[in-house]
């Protein structure tokens, strides 16, 4: 079960979306592996070549880390130059002595993503957590009018579950 939130733009009032975790349709192996008809969904949730480079590890003889609910799933990341948040999916990958995670980049400033703190229980994104690793407070960009904006204050949130 995933959690989505609702956010409203301030100045125009178009709706960000941001869903987390993983629904329970999703099955690890559905995931990492696919079935007889399907890739794996990972190719839905990552870009091509990264996609390409984890099933690469996972035919080596790699192993996808799926020991808790939170350990693979939609995460939110943020932009350490733009401070802006971001969701996108998290999973680790280990094969020997290596431990492979996606690395992402801000499509504004080509930045590297980093994963927001606090997201143990993977589906909160509370006040606290709407803040990066060095207390900064993180915003979310309208992706229709660019405007940027806190979400807490943004005054009309909802909450939904996924399945
Ligand atoms: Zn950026
Ligand atoms: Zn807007």
């Amino acid at each position: 079960m995933g959690s989505g939130y609702v956010y409203h733009c301030p100045d125009c009032g178009e709706a960000t979306y941001i869903a987390l975790g993983i629904g329970s349709e999703y099955t690890p192996q559905k995931i990492f592996y696919g079935d007889d008809a399907d890739p794996p969904l990972l190719k839905d949730f990552l870009p091509y070549q990264m996609y390409c480079n984890a099933v690469r590890m996972l035919h080596d003889g790699g192993v996808p880390d799926t020991t808790h609910s939170g350990s693979y799933g939609q995460k939110l990341y943020y932009c350490p130059q733009c401070r802006t948040l971001k969701v996108r999916f998290f999973c680790t990958i280990v094969k020997d002595d290596q431990i492979w995670t996606p690395v992402y980049s801000c499509e504004l400033c080509g930045r590297s993503l980093v994963l927001a703190p606090n997201q143990e229980n993977g589906d909160d994104p509370s006040r606290d957590q709407m803040a990066g690793a060095d207390g900064d407070v993180l915003r979310i960009r309208c992706m229709k009018c660019g405007r940027v904006y806190f979400a807490p204050e943004s005054g009309c949130t909802s909450k939904i579950m996924w399945d």
